[in-house]
């Protein structure tokens, strides 16, 4: 007999569970068991997420929570799946995947679903092993922390084990379980898969499970007719677009945007090759796979547009009538400049638009362009500044210092009417001291390699307040070395 049938060594996690995805029927999902590894061990734990769920810290630290979140011991009153969906990866139709590597737990009644991702194969494995690397789960885990602590909606992470088993990947490499929550993890893929099947049936009540949890007010408003399925449209367009202009103004590449990659609730979704720009270049390409270039950091606006259309597409047979799924995106394109003009705002410390704002915006992201100028440090020396700081930090970062000191004085004009002191708190909660640099994951990776896990509890402390100054950190806030451009970070994980 399975551990996991064997209702005998259930662990009860004190949290109370209810219907959440699953509920949807096993036309969505396969059932699915964990598989063991062996002698896990901590390589992270968030507080913070354990205290949302309103799991007992002390527990979490115990060889029993070590057992659950690594796969090795059932959680009584769930059971573990894997949902069935598509995509199109890089442009092109894939077909069937799923959560080839990532099982859910259950959903808690406080609606937070759990999942495991690297706790072993499942049908939708395709032939790979339904495992995750040490290094890409630590790279998940700290970033899927880094980015809620940085106001970025985002799928979160509890905890990461690890254990010395092998996985093979160019070299071997060892095993680690990731253990995330999120709301939901439905894709706009989950839509394609059953849109291409030409299922309606499921199309709808995956439509309508959406609606009723995360999109109520879509219902029985007068919007496009009352099409509640064109209103989901807009709606989801909206939150994409909403979550793109953040990822642009913190200078955020996903790498991987494919339309499996996309969360249907607007949340920053399955970290891959991600990277947070160093140096300002708008057309960065953080995936080592994407020859092409089609997710650079510059694309990513225009590819959330072609996703989303994939998922009007989807979502045809429930809308009905081609115009308004057309109208139902056309949002975006409102949507996204407006959000991004005033994120960047933010960044500026202008709480009001003006006109010529955008010219200003302009001409400074130009500037940074020229020069490939460290993006984070440039803001928060420009919040620094404007607290009182000396403007001669900012000026270092230049070699063109008649460039941005034209600039300066006309941002000097722009805020002149202003309260310093209100431009100064804008900026300093808009503008974060501490990004998950990739050197900085590739340290505590290292570290995490020999068994040492400090260097991923510091990270974590630094990256959920990322806009508090914290004393003696300085190192984190710094510029990146040298072989930091060396970094290749691939889909392989
Ligand atoms: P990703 O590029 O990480 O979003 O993955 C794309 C698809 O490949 C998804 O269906 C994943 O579940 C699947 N996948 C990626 N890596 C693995 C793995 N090691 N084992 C099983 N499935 C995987
Ligand atoms: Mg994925």
């Amino acid at each position: 007999m399975s551990i996991l049938a064997d209702e005998a060594h259930a662990v009860d996690l004190g949290l109370r569970w209810a219907p959440g995805f699953s509920a949807l029927g096993p036309e969505f999902f396969s059932e699915v068991e964990p598989r063991p590894l062996p002698d896990p061990y901590w390589v992270g734990r968030s507080l913070a997420m354990a205290r949302e769920l309103g799991l007992d810290p002390a527990w979490l630290d115990s060889a029993e929570g070590l057992a659950v979140f690594t796969g090795n011991l059932p959680i009584a009153g769930t059971r573990p799946t894997a949902s069935v969906y598509s995509g199109h990866q890089f442009g092109v139709w894939a077909g069937q995947l799923g959560d080839g590597r990532a099982l859910s737990l259950g959903t808690t009644a406080g609606g937070l679903e759990i999942q495991l991702k690297g706790a072993g194969p499942t049908p939708y494995s395709r032939m790979a092993d339904g495992r995750a690397v040490l290094r890409s789960s630590i790279r998940e885990f700290l970033c899927s922390e880094a980015m809620h602590g940085l106001g970025i909606p985002t799928t979160r992470a509890l905890c990461v084990t690890g254990s010395d088993a092998r996985v093979r990947r160019e070299t071997f490499e060892s095993a680690a379980v990731v253990t995330r929550v999120a709301p939901s993890f439905v894709r706009f893929g989950h839509f394609e898969h059953f849109a291409a099947a030409q299922r309606d049936d499921e199309l709808r009540a995956l439509a309508d499970f959406v609606i009723d949890r995360f999109y109520p007010e879509c219902r029985g408003g007068e919007r496009f007719g009352g099409n509640a399925y064109a209103a989901l449209l807009e709606a989801v367009s909206e939150r994409t677009a909403r979550l793109l202009a953040q990822w642009q103004a913190v200078g955020f590449c996903h790498g991987v945007m494919n339309t499996d990659n996309m969360s249907i609730l607007g949340l920053t979704i399955d970290y891959g090759p991600f990277q947070f720009l160093d140096g300002f270049d708008p057309r960065h390409i953080c995936n080592h796979s994407d020859a092409s270039g089609r997710y650079a950091f510059n694309q990513q606006p225009n590819v959330a547009y072609w996703n989303l259309y994939c998922l009007a597409q989807a979502l045809l047979p429930l809308i009905g009538e081609q115009e308004l799924a057309v109208a139902a995106l056309e949002s975006y394109k409102t949507v996204f400049p407006d959000a991004f003009e005033a994120r960047m705002r933010d960044k500026l410390g202008l709480a009001e638009g003006a006109p010529g704002d955008r010219a200003l915006l302009e001409g400074v992201l130009k500037l940074l362009a020229q020069e490939k100028v460290d993006y984070t440090i440039f803001w928060r020396r420009l919040s620094d500044m404007v607290a009182g700081g000396d403007p001669q930090a900012v000026r270092d970062l230049f070699i063109d210092r008649g460039g941005i000191d034209g600039w300066l004085a006309g941002y000097a004009e722009r805020r002149a009417t202003i309260p310093v002191a209100e431009v100064a708190a804008l900026m300093v909660k808009s503008n974060p001291k501490f990004v998950l640099r990739n050197h900085l994951g590739q340290e505590a990776i290292e570290a995490a390699e020999q068994k040492d896990f400090s260097g991923v509890a510091t990270l974590l402390a630094l990256l959920e307040t990322p806009f508090e100054d914290h004393p003696g950190h300085d190192a984190f806030a710094g510029f990146p070395p040298d072989w930091a451009s060396t970094i290749e970070i691939s889909c392989s994980s």
